[in-house]
């Protein structure tokens, strides 16, 4: 079994399960009960809280703030400097100033989930109760405020779909104003689909012969 491998800077808190083969880099503190799956790079200076979930041969690059209430699937990049966040209604205090409000999670902290494959371009700022689709790209220094469609390339502040992109990585399609209703692409990998307005699925799978007739 392939080794973990903790650099003697991390802070690693009790109850944390991290998989075979991933490397936890510089001054990396995951806090308590947070899972990470096999084969994952966690790169220096990032801080991901207690009850994160992340999957496998997932990339996590220097100075990456995760919240909790953060999901995270296989295969997904999360470029540097991004920040996530989980509250709806953020306040250090009570409304009196009396007390401190509690960090622990409440009926204010919403969740955000990353599927599998997806990108986060470097410097990006992910706001909550919202959903990043499988494969998409986000661009660098988005401000992300609501969900990512699956494949879609979503650029700018905040966030919007300009496009398609592979599973490769590279753009197949630009929206246009007037969106076509339906239309079959295949990339320069191979790889097709079949697009239905915003919708993009698959006509195969990495592997399996491209059933686009064009
Ligand atoms: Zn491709």
């Amino acid at each position: 079994m392939k080794e973990v491998r903790i650099h003697p800077t991390a802070i690693v808190e009790s109850g944390v399960v991290i998989g075979p083969g991933s490397s936890v880099w510089d001054n990396v503190h995951v806090r308590h009960s947070t899972v990470i799956g096999d084969e994952c790079i966690i790169g220096e200076k990032t801080y991901i809280a207690y009850g994160v979930s992340i999957g496998s041969r997932v990339k996590i690059n220097a100075m990456v703030y995760i919240c909790n209430a953060v999901t995270i699937e296989d295969g997904v990049m999360i470029s540097a400097g991004t920040i996530f966040t989980n509250d709806r209604f953020p306040r250090a205090t009570t409304p009196d100033l009396k007390q401190l409000r509690g960090s622990d999670p409440d009926e204010h902290t919403l969740p955000t989930l990353v599927k599998e494959g997806a990108t986060i371009g470097a410097g990006c700022t992910v706001g909550n109760d919202l959903t990043i689709g499988r494969f998409a790209m986000v661009g660098m220094g988005a401000l992300v405020t609501r969900s990512v469609p699956d494949f879609h390339l979503a650029i700018g502040s905040p966030a919007r779909s300009v496009g398609v992109v592979c599973r490769c990585g590279q753009l197949i399609h630009r929206f246009s104003g007037d969106q076509a209703a339906s239309l079959a692409l295949r990339c320069e990998c191979g790889l097709g689909y079949q697009i239905n307005g915003e919708e993009v699925s698959e006509l195969c799978a990495p592997g399996m012969e491209l059933k686009v007739s064009a």
